[in-house]
Order: structure tokens, then sequence, then C-alpha cells
């Protein structure tokens, strides 16, 4: 961390801890001004295991999710089902503090670890589940791939010429891995392998690395829900929604439209009930996906945009708080409560994964 933001971050937390003291939290939760606001959460993924230490702003670790649900308890936060929390903002007809639960992507952590705790504290939840690895039953292939490379980072220099990748990959560099799994991954597209193909192809990278791969795949990390996971938490309550089929969002609009579409089946063929709802993978968006969202009877997206909602906002842009590891307890109070907008830059948040 540079000296810049490690200085901001200790005025934001000297900051907030004058303001909580002086009761400025308490004065911003109960206002008006907040009333009129939604704050949705958004998470990707609860460790299975050490996932949060590969990438901090995907994963936090199980004790910290609940360190969140027992905040949102404690301030007798109005945690509603994302539906009818947008009907309630746009007819202003909000209860006090209102916040709403969002997962994306639908990895097998959500079913393992999330909901189970959701389902303790009683909170409803959406998920905007990407449907390609439903059935595959394998680790997203991008994400697994770094994912190893991350775990092997202590094993020097490596040639991974058979997987494309022209030089030798200095395993400690955070850059020089990355490089080397996006050359992968476009060496895989390139030869037009299949999400088995590519799962063998994962299975002999991780050989590369000294990497027992049927423990990871075992253990589900990285894996998305199967059909009869995703029907078992329909089920139970969880909101199934919109996120494209292959967690992409082309600029041509055929695809575009045929991404949802094929989304849309997928999970109609697993959950009844219909899917109005969508979050833009990776929180990359234009102007004309909304067009196209809109046509194929979407009536809310959200972004990974930093914020909360109101009334104004573009139903099709809604903003959202991207809880991650590096956010301490006091600041997720102080964005449920209202005070994080005050203090906010307004910066976007970090993109999720790569498009497969
Ligand atoms: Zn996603």
């Amino acid at each position: 961390m540079v000296a810049s933001d490690r200085l901001r971050r200790s005025l934001r937390r000297t900051a907030l801890t004058w303001l909580k003291r002086c009761g400025a939290f308490h004065f911003v939760q109960s206002s008006d001004w907040r009333r009129q606001r939604l704050l949705i959460l958004c998470y990707h993924g609860i460790s299975l295991e050490d996932e949060h230490e590969w990438r901090p702003y995907l994963f936090i670790r199980p004790q910290l999710f609940e360190q969140r649900l027992e905040i949102l308890r404690k301030g007798h936060y109005a945690v509603l089902p994302l539906g009818e929390a947008l009907e309630r903002l746009y007819r202003k007809d909000l209860p006090p503090r209102s916040v709403a639960i969002t997962f994306d992507d639908g990895t097998y952590d959500f079913h393992h670890q999330a909901f189970p705790r959701l389902k303790q504290f009683g909170l409803p939840v959406t998920v905007y589940l990407t449907t390609y690895y439903s059935d595959l039953q394998c680790p997203v292939f991008s994400l697994i791939c770094s994912y190893m490379m991350w775990k092997a980072r202590g094993q020097g220099s490596l040639n991974l010429n058979e997987f494309g990748v022209p030089d030798p990959v200095n395993l400690a560099s955070a850059e020089e891995r990355q490089k080397a799994v996006d050359q992968v991954v476009e060496w895989a597209d390139k030869e037009g392998l299949t999400g088995e193909q590519k799962n063998l192809v994962a299975a002999r990278l991780a050989e590369r690395l000294k990497i027992d791969y049927q423990a990871i795949v075992q253990k589900r990390i990285l894996q998305l829900m199967n059909s009869q996971e995703v029907k078992q938490l329909a089920d139970a309550g969880v909101d199934f929604q919109l996120h494209t089929h292959r967690h992409r969002m082309p600029r041509n609009e055929d695809l575009f439209r045929k991404e949802i579409r094929d989304n849309r089946e997928k999970i109609s063929s697993m959950v009844a009930g219909k899917r109005t709802h969508f979050c833009y993978p990776s929180g990359a968006y234009r102007p004309e996906f909304l067009t196209w969202l809109a046509t194929d009877g979407i009536v809310s997206a959200t972004t990974c945009d930093t914020g909360l909602a109101t009334a104004e906002s573009n139903p099709l842009l809604l903003p959202r708080l991207l809880d991650t590891t590096g956010r301490s307890d006091l600041e997720f109070e102080s964005w449920v409560n209202g005070i994080g907008h005050f203090l906010s830059s307004g910066k976007r948040a970090r993109l999720a994964f790569v498009p497969d």
C-alpha cells in the first residue's frame, strides 16, 4: 500500500471513530435522508479455504461475513428481498435503514458458507447466477489458473510453454502471474477447447505447479453451484436472478441478448418464476446495454459502482457497496448507516473477474 493510501485510511478511521463517538452515526442512520435510500450490498464469495488471501476484494472470511450480519442485526436494519426493496424505493415507501443483500456468480461457497449464516440471521438474499459452469462441475478455468499460480507463488520461475505462455513466469510476481493467466486463457480459446478440455488443462497445469488438483476440485473451490443445489436453495427462499450465461457482455446486440436468453432459460430449468433483475458481469456497462436490457424485460440492473440507491437512480444502473476483506467493520457500519456516502470519493469499484 502506498503512503498516501495508508494516510487516507488512517484519516478515515480517525474521522469515523470520532463521528461514531459524537453520535453522527446514529443521527444519519435515523435521518429522512437515509430513509429515502437503499443500500444494496454486493458479495462474491465467502472463502472455503484461503480464497480471501488470493483475491481479498472478491472473497471474505466466513467470520468477517458473520460480523457484518451481526452489525445489521444490532443496528436494526431492514434487510428486504431485492424485488420488494426496489419497488418500495421507487414508490418512496422504504422502511428506515433499508438494505438488500446480493451475491454475484453463485459459486459453491454460497451454498456452503453464506446461506447457512444468512438463514441463521433470517435474512433474504438474491444470487445473480451465471450458468455456463452450472452443469460442468469443474472450477471456472480463468479463476482456477490464477488461484493455482498464486498458490505456487513460492516456487520461483517456471516454464509454461505447453500452455501457450512464451516466456518463463516468475511466480512470485502478481503481475507476471496475471499476464500468464491471460495468455493461458487466450491460448485455450484460440485452440477452441471445450469446458471439459479446459478442465484437463487445469489439471495438467496443477501438476506442473505441484498442486493437488483433485483436492481443490473435491472442496469445490471456484466451482459454480450445480442445478440440484440451486433448486434446493430456491426452495429455501433464495432469489436467483440474471448475470449472463458465460459471464460476459458482448458488444453485439444479438450475442448480448443471447447471453441473457441462455442465462434465463438455464435458470428457468432449475427454478420456477420470472427473472427481471440483472447484474452486469464484472460491473462493466455501456449505454447501449440499457436499451437491450429494457427490451428483454429487465427492470433493474446493478453495477459495482459504490453508493446508495435513491428514487432518482436509473433502475438499470443501480450502485451497490462491494464488501471486501480490506473493509473494516467501522467502515462497513458507516456505509450501512449512510455516513460513508459523505466520506466517499465516488470511486468506481475494482472490477470482478475477467470474463472467461
Ligand atoms: Zn460476476
